[in-house]
């Protein structure tokens, strides 16, 4: 095997011998040279007449069925040089940034066990890959015979989904060429029987590529029965559940307190982006199919107390919101141009369906307003209709998140908070359209109190997530909180401050005036009052979303210790 000549070629030290040529005695000696350098010398020495040696690292056939290419990391002698990260960031002309294979580490806790190993990783070709199945324009591709997982380049539109989806977060977003890229085991260079650039490079030969079985890695992370292994933990500690996609690599190691590490960097906490089209994406088209159904629902019992909701002003606005929704969600994407193949995905990607969900949506409220303009005002079915598009089109926007398998981002945290904005966003934006012209005092104070009630339902299930601030497991959860109470404090609690005054205090205050006769007819301070309510609403509401995406945390493969 390569790797047991290997360790013979270098020694059980790691030092190689070398022959007594009269010129390396005026050399360094081999103990006082680099990683790097020792492999450039004895290249320089041997590599000629050994040119097999590469395909020593190379599988000598190529995959049968039910097997495909994988990276094999023979962790007992990686060392951490970072020649394979430089070699891969050279031979594929990254960009500056740009990385497609990283190096972390592992470390025990103990000092009377101190150990610490470094891991080399990169994209795993995964069985099931989770990038292919999220893209909505089939920008990913899965190599029949190898099993090699490409990007299409000329396919991709930007918008980043695929770096959600992959647990190990491998694509690499490129604001410059807007559009990601990731690592493709160099299959131009595999195809011709060289080894990829990492292979190539590593001076002590700890990555090369093999063969696995597919149904054998199914099995050993899923727990098939009859299956070998059958564990998660035959992966690494502290990196993502193998279940999601049956990453291929395999790492190996004979050290037996390997099971111990724990990744260096578990403790840190990052803030993550903001993706700002997206919180107006999602607040738009919730807040929309909240006024539709506001608008449907007292149309249909509200009678003479629906008052100005049964003009075509909700029809329309709740039209213009989905609107610009979907307009400022194009700002999301590095190539918007190639936004209409978004459907091509349907079958897999539930971003895909979102974005069908959405035109779905916009087509409704379309109808909506023009059966309002051209045929009559006042009709309940079309702004319901339009309504319950825009809940299909919510219920795909929580499951885009939930797929991700982010623990803040599943149906349990996002559904409360995804149909809490329908409910607050619809409530708020009814409250100021219900206050223009005559006002009707029942109808109104019907909406008022649902917003107060919509805004304590929603407070206390975004709540939900901060008892995690008192874990010890540093797992997802715990650290989201840990964001959401430390770094992002006093964004979160100015958000909750927003939401209580805007749809709890001003609407009970306006609520308690209406009822006490204060103001009569015309009342200019109960528009003022509702629109400050609604932009209060829509602050704390900007200011939750964001906290959203920023907040998230899940795990990934070992990084570097924090200083
Ligand atoms: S590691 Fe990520 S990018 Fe690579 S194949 Fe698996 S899911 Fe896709
Ligand atoms: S279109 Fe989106 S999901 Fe598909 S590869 Fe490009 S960035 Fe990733």
């Amino acid at each position: 095997m390569a790797t047991g000549e290997t360790r013979r070629r270098w020694g059980a030290s790691g030092v190689a011998s070398y022959g007594t040529g009269m010129a390396y005695p005026l050399l360094p000696g081999p103990e006082e040279l680099s990683a790097a350098e020792r492999f450039a010398s004895w290249k320089d020495r041997w590599g000629a007449g050994r040119r097999g040696v590469y395909r020593d690292l190379l599988p000598g056939r190529m995959p049968a069925a039910g097997e495909q290419y994988a990276f094999e990391v023979d962790l007992d002698l990686c060392s951490g040089c970072k020649a394979c990260v430089a070699a891969c960031h050279a031979l594929n002309g990254l960009d500056e940034g740009e990385t497609w294979r990283w190096t972390g580490v592992l470390q025990s806790g103990s000092s009377r066990h101190a150990w610490h190993q470094t891991v080399t990783t990169a994209c795993h070709h995964c069985v099931e890959p989770a990038c292919l199945a999220g893209c909505p324009v089939l920008a990913y591709e899965k190599d029949p015979v190898t099993g090699i997982v490409r990007h299409l380049d000329d396919q991709c539109i930007g918008c980043q989904y695929c770096i959600m989806k992959c647990p190990y977060e491998v694509p690499q977003y490129s604001r410059r060429r807007g559009i990601v890229r990731k690592c493709d085991m160099c299959s131009g260079r595999l195809a011709r029987g060289e080894a990829p650039a990492c292979v190539q490079a590593c001076p002590h030969h700890a990555i090369r590529i093999r063969l696995v079985d597919t149904a054998r890695l199914r099995g050993r992370y899923r727990g098939l029965p009859g299956m070998p292994g059958a564990t998660a933990e035959s992966w690494l500690p502290d990196a993502p559940d193998p279940a999601i996609t049956l990453p291929a690599t395999v790492y190996k190691t004979e050290r037996s307190m390997f099971r111990l590490l724990r990744a260096a960097d578990r403790e840190h906490v990052t803030r993550q982006p903001a993706h700002w089209p997206l919180v107006f994406l999602l607040l738009l088209t919730q807040g929309a199919a909240g006024l539709f159904l506001y608008a449907g629902l007292l149309r249909a019992f509200g009678g003479a107390a629906a008052g100005s909701m049964l003009s075509w002003m909700p029809v329309a606005t709740a039209a213009a919101m989905v609107l610009a929704g979907a307009g400022v969600s194009l700002l999301h994407l590095g190539r918007p141009g190639g936004a209409w193949r978004a459907f091509l995905g349907l079958r897999t990607s539930w971003l895909s369906r979102e974005i069908v969900a959405l035109g779905l949506f916009a087509c409704g409220a379309g109808l909506a307003v023009g059966r309002e303009v051209f045929v009559s005002e006042g009709g309940f079915l079309w702004p319901a209709v339009a309504g319950a598009l825009g809940l299909l089109t919510v219920f795909c926007s929580c499951k885009v998140y939930d797929d991700t398998r982010r623990e803040f981002w599943k149906l349990r945290f996002a559904g409360p908070r995804f149909l809490g904005s329908v409910w607050l966003l619809g409530g708020v934006s009814a409250l100021v359209l219900a206050s223009l012209g005559p006002v009707a005092v029942d109808g109104w104070a019907w909406i008022a109190l649902s917003v107060c009630a919509g805004g304590v339902f929603k407070l206390a299930g975004d709540g939900r997530i901060l008892r995690h601030v008192y874990d010890d497991d540093f797992g997802p959860l715990h650290k989201t909180a840990l964001v959401l109470t430390g770094e992002l404090g006093r964004w979160d609690r100015s958000r909750v401050a927003w939401t209580l005054i805007g749809t709890v205090v001003i609407p009970l205050v306006l609520c308690l005036a209406l009822w006490s006769e204060t103001w009569k007819e015309p009342r200019p301070w109960l528009l003022l009052g509702a629109v400050t309510g609604a932009s209060c609403t829509w602050v704390g509401e900007v200011l939750e979303r964001a906290g959203f995406f920023m907040a998230v945390q899940s795990r990934k493969m070992p990084g570097n210790p924090v200083v």
